[in-house]
């Protein structure tokens, strides 16, 4: 049998990328092993390519009873052994286990980075039969065939056994600090009310409600506090302008006073500033950025487009996405993925202008990532139809990465000061007189242009009319996923690939709701128990700390030990603290639960007694599923509507159409989900009858 060279993969796609691009003949043949795809490569020598899913090994506890923490005893296996529903998994590692049988060279091609060095790492270790020593290392940001070729001819000798060893520290802290938090609050809970709800907090996801619930308690007890607002509208010459008077004004019979003494006046412009300011181009992206820019532009959840950039870095559209830099590299041709760019017609006058500079030269930000260079396009025309989201991302990338090439936009400010009697009123105008890199990431930014009349110092101006508005001062903005996705970044708390992931799983298990993030009742409670009992699980200071450890495994200066010691001596006394209290814990969790539940089902208000409230109900006698008003247990309002028994219904938060009352959805097995207005006098309701009607005759 000859032997042959074994290159592992995170994903099949990437595995079919790359045996494509190490063939010869750019054709590799796809075979089938137990229903798991590899491709088999000619070269020099024979290559047989085979992809992982992802993640084929997980941490798992000693022993597999689940009620009792603390638990610090795990060990490293194979995930169907540790999860439900991962049976594929052991065929997918048998198929490599056969595969590797026959190579005598190994090549770890898996994304290069912490997660990917750790997924690959263990495939050679245990899939292949301890091969992690003399595997190579391939290091590649984008799966063109250029890069893929050049990678393969020039492997790193060895795997990255640091970057290995910080990988495995952080699932192993992460599975200490999840698990144990888990059962304690789960169990506390359910030892009250008897009933199994999953909670948890993780090492990144107590601080993330820290901020919160800071922020949830400053919006709550925030009082608002009137205040007017007035402006002049002045003719100068045959323009009317909009002065806005530098004052706010607390109360009415000021404001009052005020308009009577500009109205009908003349004012006289006392001084006009202009200046000049550089809106420098943009920074390459990295991953937080473009989520960032992304949820403003597009309203895209984080997860969201970390789904879609991996998808076309997948493609080979643009590089690897989970990267913390904000430079490239000249390493990088830019010229050649300009060049590529002008298949794209939308692209081609924008290119035109950057091949007529000189210096190509990006503008970069401070952040840097050993790994990987910033995002941007491969300039690959796509092979299949992307969709919209693809789309739109794709070109937002496109535009980011001409823009940062391109010279800054230059601004002209200008502020005119108008004194109407003795009141000081300002007038400000802004234009655009160069463009720069702004051309090139439009629709994406926009500088609204305010033009202003020339005015002379000593001008005389008419006041035409006076405006007040009355105003309230804003409670503090809740955070949006953008917004809070910065600000881990901003306190260095979780990781690029991760942090979008805490902000779902907050949502999932219901501490969190809406895309104004705001905290529930549920998360409050959680928060309030981890704040008493263990402080240290909350601390943002404590969890940087420990996230900076982990990094220095990185470089070798920490190590997986010590930091592993140093998290069980941080977690015993915080898990101590709450099995002492599991009692009064699980007593205040468990009513926070409840009233979510009951949240959960409230339809909305009742139309008929107006104070009641819709609630979806079960009745005790017949069994049977319905809606009714939570006044019918005061005797007060006996409305009730029925809904369809054999499906799952649930509430919508939006209101029908045509009627405006609340709709619920209905899920039945097999069945297309629908919206249902219960509504009977519901005038769309009557119309879909009558066209039925009419069909019949
Ligand atoms: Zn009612
Ligand atoms: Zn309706």
């Amino acid at each position: 049998m000859q032997k042959y060279t074994l290159v592992i993969t995170e994903k099949p796609d990437a595995a079919r990328r790359i045996a494509l691009a190490l063939d010869k003949r750019h054709k590799a043949t796809k075979m089938l092993l137990n229903g798991v795809p590899y491709y088999v490569a000619e070269r020099d020598r024979k290559i047989v390519v085979v992809p992982a899913l992802g993640h084929l090994y997980t941490v798992a506890g000693e022993r597999s009873w689940r009620d009792f923490y603390p638990t610090f005893a795990f060990r490293w296996v194979p995930r169907f052994v540790a999860e439900r529903g991962a049976g594929r998994i052991r065929t997918w590692l048998n198929s490599i286990s056969k595969l590797a049988e026959d190579a005598d060279s190994f090549v770890d091609a898996c994304d290069y980075d912490l997660e990917g060095s750790i997924i690959g790492y263990l495939i050679a270790k245990f899939a292949c039969g301890n091969k992690e020593k003399l595997a190579k290392r391939m290091k590649y940001s984008t799966l063109t065939e250029e890069e893929l070729e050049k990678s393969y001819t020039q492997l790193l000798p060895n795997l990255d056994f640091a970057q290995v060893e910080a990988g495995i520290t952080r699932h192993e802290v992460d599975w200490l600090y999840g698990i144990n938090f888990s059962r304690a609050l789960t169990i506390s809970a359910k030892n009250v009310n008897g009933r199994y709800e999953m909670l948890s907090t993780g090492r990144v996801q107590g601080p993330v409600l820290m901020f919160l619930g800071a922020r949830e308690a400053s919006i709550r007890c925030f009082v608002p506090t009137p205040y007017w607002e007035m402006r002049a509208q002045l003719e100068i010459g045959i323009q009317i302008c909009e002065a806005l008077y530098e004052k706010t004004i607390a109360t009415k019979t000021e404001a009052e006073k005020l308009l009577h003494e500009c109205l009908q006046k003349t004012g006289q412009v006392e001084k006009v500033v202009t200046a000049q300011h550089l809106q420098f181009p943009p920074f390459p992206f990295d991953l937080g950025t473009l989520q960032n820019e992304a949820y403003r532009v597009f309203g895209y959840t984080p997860k969201r487009t970390l789904g879609i950039a991996q998808r076309l870095y997948l493609d080979a559209l643009i590089s690897y996405p989970r990267t913390s830099s904000q430079k490239l590299p000249p390493t990088i041709d830019y010229r050649a993925i300009l060049r590529n760019l002008n298949h794209f017609q939308s692209y081609r006058s924008l290119t035109a202008q950057l091949f007529e500079l000189t210096n190509l030269k990006p503008r970069e930000g401070a952040k840097d990532d050993p790994a990987h260079p910033a995002i941007y396009p491969t300039g690959s025309m796509p092979e299949r139809s992307l969709t919209m989201p693809e789309e739109k991302v794709l070109d937002l990338v496109v535009r980011r990465f001409m823009a940062t090439f391109s010279s800054s936009a230059v601004i002209q400010a200008m502020k005119a000061y108008i004194k109407v009697v003795s009141h000081l009123f300002t007038l400000t105008g802004r234009r655009i007189l160069t463009g720069g890199w702004q051309k090139f990431y439009e629709p994406y930014v926009r500088t609204e242009e305010v033009l202003l009349p020339s005015l002379q110092e000593g001008e005389k101006v008419k006041v035409r009319e006076v405006l007040l508005s009355d105003k309230f001062t804003q409670p503090p903005s809740r955070y949006n996923p953008g917004s809070l996705l910065r600000k881990m970044e901003e306190v260095r708390i979780g990781t690029k690939s991760t942090r979008a992931d805490i902000l779902q799983i907050l949502y999932d298990r219901k501490y969190t709701k809406n895309e104004r993030i705001e905290m529930t009742d549920l998360g409050f409670e959680v928060l309030d128990t981890l704040k008493n009992y263990c402080p240290a699980i909350v601390s943002v200071e404590l969890t940087r700390e420990l996230e900076e450890r982990m990094g220095r495994i990185q470089t070798g200066s920490e190590t997986r030990e010590k930091v592993l010691e140093d998290v069980v001596n941080i977690l015993k006394p915080a898990l101590d603290q709450l099995k002492t209290n599991e009692e009064s814990v699980g007593k205040r969790l468990s009513t926070a639960i409840a009233k979510a539940r009951l949240e959960e089902r409230i339809v909305g208000s009742c139309p008929v007694c107006k104070t009641g409230k819709l609630i979806i109900l079960r009745s005790k006698k017949t069994g049977k599923q319905f809606i009714g008003c939570s006044n019918y247990f005061k005797g007060q309002c006996s409305t009730s509507f029925a809904l369809p028994q054999t499906s799952h219904v649930s509430v919508t938060g939006k209101c029908c159409k045509c009627c405006e009352w609340p709709t619920v959805e209905v899920r039945a097995r097999g069945k297309r989900t629908w919206t249902l207005c219960f509504n009977p006098e519901c005038a769309a309701k009557k119309r879909r009858k009558q066209v039925g009607m009419q069909g019949m005759s």
